[in-house]
């Protein structure tokens, strides 16, 4: 008899190979509210996935998502501009590994050691803003000297 796996009953393999997990959030790390788990079907009006689970924030809306079948989240809770801000910066550290400058373990280590952070923490799901903003700034940079 198995029971429907929820972020309350999560798989035991899918939790065994997530590396480096977060700790769950309970205290909004932006206004220090509460964080419950929501479903996609109630902060989107529908599922966007067969994991529709995300941590919430009730008061301020931030928000970040699990990894499938865990209660591991994704990264750090994210508002609309930290979220927005991730965004930002994936699409110039794509273009420094999708160009051939380096391969993406190779990227993913070169720009942990521009933001002087560990390579095991390199995650945009767990930057703030001003690592964001750092991380887009070092990418433009080195793709910029390759082309010039
Ligand atoms: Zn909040």
């Amino acid at each position: 008899m198995h029971e429907p796996k929820t972020p309350a009953n999560p798989s035991r393999k899918a939790m065994a190979r997530v590396k480096n997990p977060l700790p769950v959030p309970t205290e909004c790390r932006f206004c220090h509210s509460g964080v419950h788990v929501a479903t996609h079907q109630e902060v989107y009006g529908r599922d966007y996935s067969d994991w529709p689970y995300m941590y919430l924030c009730g008061d301020c809306g931030a928000c970040v998502g699990m990894h499938p079948f865990t209660n591991i989240p994704l990264g750090t809770l994210a508002d609309k501009a930290t979220r927005d801000a991730r965004k930002n910066c994936k699409k110039p550290f794509e273009a420094v590994w999708r160009s051939g400058l380096m391969s993406r373990t190779e990227a993913y280590a070169w720009l942990a050691a521009e933001l002087n952070i560990p390579v095991d923490e390199c995650h945009f799901g767990w930057f703030d803003i001003s690592q964001c903003e750092a991380a887009k700034r070092a990418c433009l940079s080195i793709s910029a000297e390759r082309t010039a």
